[in-house]
């Protein structure tokens, strides 16, 4: 078959490559220069299955209300007079009782961790490298509030086959060294062995270069305009360089999806979730951590690639916007120096940022539409690095007709 894939995200390239081992014709279609260009360029790296809690818990209301007020924490909210914004943020409410998210984290959980064993075997087929690690991770905790819930979600993951280890602050002195100098400052954390870091940019670029190898056509600098639908099929799509026609298509195009299949009557609850990255280099690498990890008071992520320290935080609802200022990262820039405060120097970051593709109940969305041959893989939100492999090799298994190895409950567009 002729497989269009749209997107050439974290979500868009592992698809490409399964289509292609499928013997497919597979053209990839994005309006930048390369791979990895937008929410995939510099996110938090980690491949944090320890956190497939979803954002929709119980304590979500109480924080959105706070930051309603605040502007300097991890969430912020400018309220708008956006209709979809809204409409998100109610169906997202809709999902914080107990049971919901226990159930939502499961299935998270459930990809997330076949992501992680799709993603090896990727890695063995291709031998790319991104700066992979696979020693794990450690979420810390400075009060005993944030450490009752952090648990609380972690004890639902561990029910659900996630192994962890709850430490005390100690603990964490000796797995992470680098954050000896706050140990006393902790109250304790949990370690997820299973978890890992990696280049999430550089594993895209690569493997698409191994995809181009395979005879996986790259349509750079082009823009899609939009679907020709004739009897309930997509027989084309127009971009900015012509009409390409296709007998199976993939929407991969992150926050941007739901804008264009909106058009066509397939609603998906797709909203763009702005985050802010900085990387910066290491200049004494004795004293980098070895191990990533997540300052959960801070709700701030760190990782080491080579010689950068990676940090991300905030998660921040003003739509499509992609302006940032250096006020933008002093929240997070006075979180990092408080866990790292010699170890790099911090006027030398690079400073980005990048909307996640956000569902309100946090699971992605997989699977034909009502739109025969029209497919999703999309909606990844805060874990579309982890979930990227996995995510891959399903939509290869659902274009082909296969049922996915694992339970898709909870992941198909209905
Ligand atoms: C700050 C931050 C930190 C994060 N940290 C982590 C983490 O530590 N671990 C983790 O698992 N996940 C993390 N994520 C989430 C992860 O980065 C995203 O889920 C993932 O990048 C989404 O990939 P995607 O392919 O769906 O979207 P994208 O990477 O945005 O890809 C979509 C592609 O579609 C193209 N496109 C869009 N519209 C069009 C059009 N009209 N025509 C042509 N092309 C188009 C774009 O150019 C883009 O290349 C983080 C996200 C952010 C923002």
């Amino acid at each position: 078959m002729k497989v269009l894939v749209l997107g050439a995200g974290l979500a868009g390239i592992p698809a490409a490559y399964y289509l292609a081992r499928d013997g497919h014709e597979v053209t990839v279609i994005d309006r930048q220069p390369e791979a990895a260009m937008e929410t995939s360029f510099a996110n938090g790296s980690l491949l944090c299955q320890g956190h497939s809690y979803p954002w929709a818990s119980p304590a979500a209301p109480g924080i959105l209300a706070k930051s309603l007020f605040r502007n300097d924490q991890a969430l912020r909210i400018a309220p708008r007079l956006d209709p979809r914004l809204w409409s998100w943020l109610f169906k997202f409410l809709c999902e914080c009782p107990r049971a919901r998210a226990n159930q939502h984290a499961a299935t998270r959980l459930r990809l997330a961790s076949y992501s992680q064993a799709v993603m090896r075997e990727v890695v063995q087929d291709t031998r790319i490298e991104f700066f992979h690690t696979d020693k794990g991770l450690l979420y810390v905790y400075r009060t005993q509030h944030c450490m009752d819930e952090g648990l609380r979600q972690m004890r639902v993951l561990e029910q659900a086959g996630l192994p962890i280890e709850v430490v005390s602050s100690a603990r964490v002195a000796q797995l992470e060294p680098a954050l000896k100098p706050i140990a006393s400052r902790l109250v304790g954390g949990v370690f997820v062995p299973s978890d890992g870091t990696g280049d999430a940019r550089l594993f895209t670029v690569e493997l698409a270069r191994a995809c181009a190898a395979r005879g996986v056509n790259f349509m750079y600098n082009t823009q899609v305009l939009g679907l020709d639908i004739e009897r309930n099929e997509v027989r084309a799509v127009s971009t900015s360089k012509g009409v390409i026609a296709a007998d199976a298509i993939i929407v991969a195009m992150g926050a941007y999806s739901s804008i264009l299949l909106r058009r066509y009557g397939v609603n998906i609850d797709v909203f763009p979730v702005k985050g802010y990255s900085m990387t910066v280099p290491i200049r004494r690498p004795e004293e980098a951590p070895t191990l990533g990890g997540l300052d959960e008071d801070n709700l701030l992520a760190f990782s080491v690639l080579g010689n950068r320290l990676r940090l991300t935080a905030t998660a921040e609802f003003t739509g499509y916007d992609m302006r940032l200022s250096r006020d933008d990262f002093r929240y997070m820039t006075q979180a990092a120096k408080d866990l790292f405060p010699t170890l790099c120097d911090y006027t030398q970051a690079e400073l980005w940022c990048g909307l996640r593709p956000a569902t309100p109940d946090g699971n992605p969305l997989f699977g034909p539409t009502q739109i025969r041959n029209l497919f999703l893989n999309t909606g990844h939100g805060s874990q579309g690095w982890t979930m990227a492999c996995g995510s891959g090799k399903i939509t290869a298994d659902l274009v082909a007709g296969r049922t996915p190895d694992i339970d898709m409950s909870g992941l198909l567009y209905q």
